[in-house]
């Protein structure tokens, strides 16, 4: 292992033969706000420390990125706490197979990082974090039995970190895989609703993007969503109930895709009473995004705004519920704004995801106020206000509107929990003086 890195270059699967021969069943990298050094769990793991340390790209401070190999299978279960001080580190677990060891790293801190501005913003008293379980090429990923296995482990594991992260659900995870999560720990949300949890939170989603769009529209004097058209890229859970909502509220005419033909004809039997159309795509076909009309809605894929896209689009505004839209955040930021075009941040107005499930064990009303708030026009944090708040600062600046959001979402991330303070990085500094790695 002389190459500078070399760890990180490793497959999962070469990772774990490494991690065995070494004996080492847990490991982390904890940053030291004194020294502004990483700690790091084992020597033979320091060049994972140095290259944290030396990476401008993904590593932002991360309070801590913690790891364990699963005790039956060959997969690592993760979780990389960015910023603790307005609670402990929120975000769902994502279940995915990674090329390299650096690159399943890197997405733990670019997700966890994502999740602390998303629940800031939204004004929950939620840090940001997020679980990644990196699985081998090899693992048989679909079979019940196994899941139930890694997701049980991971849900020990999860139980192991004092707290310091409470998971959800994510992309690759199900809810059957949060029951077995739930089965070992309870720092968790998004349980199934036999157990008390939320539940299916794509509809608080889809309203919470109109909300964006509503935002968008009257900043630019264009007035309600009557009358307008709209492009919707995808037909699934968050956009078929998009569609209802803006069909409601009088769109005149929405245009969609979809890649799988079943989506777009269930999708036109639905909607078959309003001026909708749809058609089938391929997986790389985004000409939706050059539709002529008022909205554009991505709640398919991300980065699909990039510089190739954005200088064809035709919309005025762009506002939708999938993750990381920007394909380059800083660059199409600029570019998109530099177009004209009114961009609302992705992590402003898919808020309600999180929303919904974050706060599970405060119980349930219907209508409940602490979520109606987000969809509110006034409330300090709600994604109208906030969006507004965002384009003005835009204008005045000739900033983009991502890069405005995210200063203001590094800034209340920041503030500390009104009872609790900053104190998950308390239960990480306790993690670390309790040994935790070779527990
Ligand atoms: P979903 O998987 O139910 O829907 C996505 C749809 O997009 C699928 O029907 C898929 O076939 C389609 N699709 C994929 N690639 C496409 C392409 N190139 N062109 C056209 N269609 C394509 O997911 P969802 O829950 O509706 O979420 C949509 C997006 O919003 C995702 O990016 C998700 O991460 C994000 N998001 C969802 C929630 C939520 O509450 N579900 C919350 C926050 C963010």
């Amino acid at each position: 292992m002389s190459n500078t890195y070399s760890l990180l270059k490793l497959s999962t699967q070469s990772f774990i033969t490494f991690l065995k021969e070494q004996n080492i069943k847990r490991f982390y990298f904890v940053y030291n706000p004194e020294t502004k050094g990483i700690i790091s769990s084992h020597d033979h793991l320091s060049e994972i420390a140095d290259f944290l340390q030396n990476d401008k790209r993904d590593f932002a401070k991360h309070e801590g990125l913690f790891f364990e190999l699963d005790s039956e299978y060959d997969v690592i279960h993760s979780a990389a706490v960015h910023r603790t001080n307005r609670g402990q580190a929120a975000g769902g677990v994502r279940f995915w197979q990674y090329d390299t060891m650096e690159d399943f790293i890197r997405d733990g801190m670019r997700l966890g990082k994502g999740m602390t501005h998303k629940n800031a913003l939204a004004g929950l008293w939620w840090g940001g974090g997020k679980g990644v379980i990196a699985r081998s090429n090899s693992l048989d990923k679909n079979n019940p039995e196994i899941r139930k296995t890694i997701y049980s482990n991971f849900g020990k594991f999860i139980t192991s970190l004092n707290g310091c992260y409470v998971t959800a659900e994510d992309v690759g995870t199900n809810v059957t895989d949060m029951a077995n999560v739930y089965s070992n720990t309870r720092f968790t949300t998004c349980i199934p609703n036999s157990l008390g949890g939320s539940g299916n939170p794509s509809v608080p989603t889809a309203q919470g993007v109109v909300s964006g769009i509503q935002a968008a529209l009257n900043f630019l004097d264009l007035g309600t969503i009557e009358g307008k058209t709209i492009a919707v890229q995808g037909l699934g859970n968050v956009a078929t109930p998009l569609i209802n909502f803006l069909f409601e509220k009088k769109a005149d005419k929405i245009i969609a895709c979809d890649i799988f033909q079943q989506n777009v004809y269930n999708a036109t039997a639905t909607f078959k009473k309003y001026n909708f159309e749809a058609r089938v795509v391929n997986v790389d076909d985004n000409s939706i995004l050059f539709t002529d009309c008022d909205v554009l809605s991505p709640c398919a894929t991300g980065a699909i705004l990039n510089s190739k896209t954005i200088p064809l689009i035709k919309a005025k505004v762009v506002c939708g519920a999938a993750n990381n839209q920007l394909a380059d955040p800083i660059e199409d930021d600029k570019l998109i704004f530099e177009s004209g075009i009114i961009y609302v941040p992705d992590f402003l107005t898919n808020r309600m995801g999180i929303v919904n499930c974050a706060n599970e064990q405060y119980g349930y009303i219907d209508n409940d106020p602490m979520i109606n708030q987000h969809y509110d026009n006034s409330w300090e944090y709600s994604i109208y206000k906030t969006s507004m708040d965002v384009f003005s600062e835009s204008k005045t600046t000739s900033n983009p509107t991502g890069e405005i959001a995210l200063k203001l979402a590094e800034e209340l991330s920041l503030i500390n929990h009104p009872i609790f303070g900053h104190r998950g990085e308390l239960i990480i500094k306790s993690l670390v003086r309790s040994n935790w790695s070779n527990n």
